[in-house]
């Protein structure tokens, strides 16, 4: 726990001491060390500062600076037998060996994206974090916590950075985390064959003075492209230990962690803080800088001085707002432009990039000493590939081959398995039917749960091959390629090539993909890309699509599943284009996009990645899914009577009655009468008497009241606009899909002008299939859209503009279909 936590006249004792320079030395100065015990006495009313007793003195300490010291209870110390901790501790004890809580280590994890942080993390945790190749899949922050060695061990696996300045939401967050939660031990993956850029997060970890080591990651790859490397050397010229790993085959992990106790316990001798040396000019500037900010104590105690120096000469918006609420914030900014200017004029540059280039001089003399490169400009075999995947005539057509295969197969192979599950469902509808007597019950579980869910559940194979087939993209490195060769398209839309990750991403989930934005350093670009992934057309809305296509078209179905994806696309597109020219104005960044060597994706990343879909998506039935199914049962089935109802029983009594009727006569009548009852039933159920307020909106689309309805009951998530027309159509008993299908072929109007007329004609199901395609992204997208934008302003913005687009695309559709068909 930390001091700020303990009790009004609790002892506790002291195991850790967090913190920075001058903060650490004046703290230990007056007695806060590992091992010493302190009362807390009071703390003042409105948050003021504690008081302490410690070494028999009283001090006071605000809570920011309570917060930085770590202690647990006295009474939860246990004294070992022979102690022999050499340090001057009151209790004489060895804290390595202290209970539990004494022992925790907070380590994050901190690299450039792809330099397998998420892989170490799993492989360390036992997790099974998504692991991808491609920069950007890491947007949260994951934390893993285990035991071993006799630590606690809490791990972060950041957001792959470059870099710390804040340009993109990572760096800031990857530096408000390292800022807030002081982690004890950074733990820098490094991409063992591509240290040059790597190094370079490094040095700018040295400067905010972290304890680090470096995991030299990839190291099978260094050996195999046989790069000499000299690591202790480095290690010994950056004051970091630095540890080969190889960590999707675990290997050299649990030397890492030895290694993270050592620096933890202050046994490391590499271990040293070093200065990077800028140079004597950008030196003296830092210092005369540094020594100003130094007068403000709260911040320099949790972030290095030296760290707000550079950064502030580098014009850092963030820690110029950081420091913009201290006293002698002026003087900062006085003395901080006036050595910029100095430097800028004597260097003929930029500061931000005079301080880059220093960094990068430092890096390569660093590297020049220590690593070789035997084969520099042999062909790698990564570059052999690229020179096919991304050629300049071959790159699109392959890309689009690629893509076709995808929709293709998620269709016709899901045909199989989508079979077997409908069969069993049937069974299982029959099964539960023949045991349960009827009535209302009966009613809720075939017609309600099985039907409706069952109907949803059936899609779950198309799902799983469409995510198969994202996870090996993105596993393989392919999705960066993809981002790459469609960047001259995306520019002209002007949207930037990274858009194009969360794009595709959109296809699986757009939620994720919302998410996935996080990675684009504009700000425009990322509320532009947020904004037009719901027009790619989620995997909840495929079910739907599928239904519709192969109950009216016979013939070209992939053609017509690959067209509305596209048209999609097209609107997405379109989108970009008009709120570029409107709403987000010369919004220009670089196309700086790396692309990563291919890897062959590992068996177990590419099925664990289809398992979590899977599992989402079955959760996903079970729980917003059946109550949607519930809710939409119970507005079906109530009331159970109607004014006609006494009428159509007095009809079928005389029928049952009449003579004149032979008994096969008879029971087509009853037959007759009673599906006419029940029609009249459900249009004046609750469901229909809501589709009959909508349906007027519905009705130039072609949508009857029935579907009207379905597409309402899709806006918690789309899925269930499938099971709403299972629980609609009135699929009963022994049917399932198939006839959901055929039944939908058959529907007629039974009243107004159009009575007696086919409800689903082609017009109206292409028209429905754009409207489902185009209309309110589901309500996690709004929350995620909401949630990353930071304003319920572009949420609203997206509804609105979705749903008004999709109602006059529906209506075009629908009109034009008209005319021709
Ligand atoms: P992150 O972006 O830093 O989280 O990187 P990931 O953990 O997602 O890893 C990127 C890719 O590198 C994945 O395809 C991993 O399988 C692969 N990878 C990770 N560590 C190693 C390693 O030590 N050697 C090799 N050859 N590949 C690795
Ligand atoms: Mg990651």
């Amino acid at each position: 726990m930390k001091l700020s936590e303990a009790k009004h006249s609790e002892k506790v004792v002291i195991t850790k001491v967090l913190g920075h320079g001058s903060f650490r030395k004046r703290i230990s100065e007056m007695g806060f060390i590992k091992g010493k015990e302190v009362t807390m006495i009071k703390n003042a009313p409105f948050n003021g500062p504690f008081e302490f007793k410690i070494l028999d003195y009283n001090i006071s300490l605000r809570e920011s600076e309570a917060n930085l010291i770590e202690v647990i209870p006295v009474k939860e110390f246990i004294k070992p037998e022979n102690g022999n901790y050499e340090g001057v501790t009151d209790l004489k004890i060895d804290l390595v060996n202290q209970s539990e809580r004494t022992k925790i280590i907070n380590i994050a994890l901190v690299g450039n994206p792809n330099s397998g942080k998420t892989t170490l993390f799993n492989y360390i945790s036992g997790s099974k974090e998504k692991v991808g190749n491609y920069a950007g899949v890491t947007v949260d922050i994951k934390k893993a916590t285990f035991k071993t060695k006799g630590y606690t061990f809490n791990f972060y696996d950041l957001p792959g950075t470059y870099s710390l300045t804040a340009y993109s939401k990572e760096e800031i967050f990857v530096r408000k985390f390292i800022y807030e939660q002081t982690p004890d031990i950074v733990i820098n993956v490094l991409d063992a064959t591509n240290l040059e850029r790597n190094l370079f997060l490094t040095t700018q970890l040295i400067d905010m003075d972290l304890r680090i080591v470096v995991a030299l990651n990839m190291y099978d790859e260094l050996k195999r492209k046989k790069l000499q490397f000299n690591k202790k050397e480095l290690a010994k010229l950056l004051g970091i230990p630095f540890i080969p790993t190889i960590s999707s085959k675990g290997i050299g992990l649990e030397k890492l962690i030895d290694k993270v106790i050592d620096v933890f316990e202050g046994k490391e001798k590499i271990s040293r803080h070093i200065h990077i040396n800028y140079g004597k000019d950008l030196e003296n500037a830092i210092e005369i800088v540094r020594q100003k900010i130094k007068e403000n104590k709260p911040i320099t105690d949790k972030i290095s001085s030296r760290f707000l120096a550079i950064k502030i000469l580098e014009k850092d918006q963030q820690v110029n707002d950081l420091l913009s609420h201290y006293s002698n914030y002026d003087e900062i900014q006085k003395s901080t432009k006036k050595e910029i200017n100095k430097i800028e004029i004597i260097e003929n540059e930029d500061s931000e990039t005079i301080i880059t280039n220093a960094k990068y001089s430092f890096i390569t003399g660093a590297l020049k000493e220590t690593f070789k490169n035997p084969n520099q400009d042999k062909k790698t075999r990564s570059e052999k590939i690229d020179n096919i995947l991304t050629h300049k005539y071959l790159g699109f057509p392959l890309f689009t081959a690629i893509l076709f295969l995808m929709f293709y197969t998620t269709f016709t192979l899901g045909a199989y398995p989508m079979k077997w599950i409908d069969f069993g469902i049937a069974a299982l509808g029959n099964f539960v039917s023949g045991i349960m007597p009827a009535g209302m019950l009966k009613d809720l579980f075939v017609n309600g749960i099985i039907n409706g869910a069952g109907s949803v559940l059936v899609f779950l194979p198309n799902i799983l091959i469409l995510f198969l087939f994202i996870s090996l993209l993105e596993g393989s490195g392919y999705m960066a390629r993809a981002a790459f060769i469609m960047d001259k398209i995306m520019h002209r839309f002007g949207l930037h090539g990274r858009s194009f990750i969360p794009m595709i991403m959109g296809f699986g989930c757009n939620v994720p993909a919302i998410l996935a934005t996080r990675s684009m350093r504009n700000r425009g670009d990322r509320i532009l890309t947020m904004l037009i992934i719901p027009f790619m057309s989620c995997s909840a809305r495929l079910p739907v699509y599928i239904l519709i296509i192969s109950a009216f078209f016979d013939k070209y179905q992939a053609l017509y599943l690959i067209g509305i994806y596209a048209v999609g696309i097209v609107f997405a597109f379109i989108t970009a284009q008009i709120l570029n020219k409107t709403i987000f104005k010369n919004k220009e960044t670089p196309f700086v996009m790396e692309l990563p060597t291919y890897r062959l994706p590992t068996l177990r990343n590419v099925l664990y990645h289809m398992w979590d879909k899977t599992q989402h998506y079955i959760k996903k039935i079970g729980t917003i899914i059946l109550i949607g199914v519930v809710i939409v049962w119970t507005l079906e089935y109530f009331p159970r009577e109607t004014k006609k109802t006494k009428d159509f029983q007095s009809k079928i009594e005389n029928v049952r009655l009449d003579p004149n009727f032979n008994i096969d006569g008879k029971k087509s009548q009853v037959k007759n009468l009673n599906q006419q009852q029940e029609s009249d039933r459900l249009m004046n159920s609750y469901i229909g008497r809501i589709g009959k307020i909508i349906e007027p909106v519905m009705r130039p689309l072609g949508f009857d009241w029935k579907m009207s309805i379905a597409l309402i009951a899709g806006l918690p998530a789309k899925e269930i606009i499938i099971s709403t027309m299972g629980v609609l159509y009135q699929v009963s008993d022994n049917e399932t899909t198939v006839n959901l299908q055929s039944k939908l072929r058959s529907e007629m109007y039974e009243k107004g002008d159009k009575i007696g007329q086919k409800v689903f004609t082609t017009p109206a199901a292409l028209a429905f299939l754009i409207f489902i395609l185009i209309y309110f992204p589901c309500i996690g997208v709004v929350a995620a859209i909401k949630n990353e934008s930071g304003s319920w302003k572009w949420a609203a913005f997206s509804v609105l503009y979705t749903t008004g687009l999709a109602w006059i695309a529906a209506f075009l559709v629908y009109n034009i279909g008209n005319l021709f068909i």
